[in-house]
């Protein structure tokens, strides 16, 4: 018995990546309102390692790809957005959370706001033990939620929109956001670490799980 093969990386090389850019560049202007497509679960560059950063765009068209992913992250809406999801492979996301919540849900979800934060080649690691769990959905994965195990706190190693290496820790939502988003650079979506019986359609979490917390989903799931 071999292991199956992991992905094969050998689309994903840096012609496929200037290709990719050079599409989302030349047909996007977020002061026009026009904006890539967030593609969905199938598209192979979301199952793909994406491709670290090392200078394959001109800062110019670094920044311009950071404001058009800003742009799309905010109207879609949603609080994270990686390259792989405008189909582009490359090891960079933009992350903001500064929508208005309950108290309640706050507070249940250690929910804290995020100011808009562009990262480049992170990687993540958990920081103790402590493990939180709550529903998420992504912005891939249109019309659908899934509970979700994951660390409470990580520290987050990366480089800024300017190629600063810079290292900060994040807790509650903010690090699920972190982890999200970081796990997209590298083919995993959420529904690969969420509890397949919690699975919901938008419509029905609404119509009976939408509490702060997962207890009443977690017993009326059975998950
Ligand atoms: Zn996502």
């Amino acid at each position: 018995m071999t292991e199956p093969s992991p992905i094969e990386p050998s689309p994903i090389d840096n012609a496929y990546l200037r290709a990719a850019v050079d599409a989302v560049l030349s047909a996007c202007d977020p002061n026009s309102g026009d904006l890539p497509a967030i593609v969905q679960a199938g598209h192979p560059v979301l199952r793909a390692r994406a491709l670290p950063f090392t200078g394959q765009l001109a800062p110019d068209e670094l920044a311009r790809l950071i404001d058009i992913m800003t742009a799309t992250m905010r109207a879609a809406p949603g609080v994270g957005l990686a390259a792989p999801q405008i189909g582009i492979p490359l090891q960079l996301a933009v992350l903001e959370d500064l929508y208005e919540v309950t108290p309640e849900n706050a507070a249940a979800r250690a929910r804290e706001p995020l100011e808009l934060l562009t990262i480049v080649n992170p990687r993540y690691t958990p920081l103790g033990t402590e493990l939180a769990s709550h529903y998420e959905g992504c912005l891939s994965m249109s019309g659908w939620q899934a509970v979700v195990d994951r660390a409470a706190s990580v520290k987050l190693s990366y480089d800024d929109d300017h190629g600063t290496a810079r290292t900060a820790t994040f807790t509650g939502w903010q690090a699920r956001i972190v982890q999200h988003e970081t796990d997209h650079l590298f083919g995993t979506l959420y529904i690969d670490k969420a509890h397949p019986r919690s699975l919901c359609a938008n419509a029905e979490y609404a119509r009976y799980w939408a509490n702060p917390d997962i207890a009443a989903a977690k017993a009326g799931l059975n998950f």
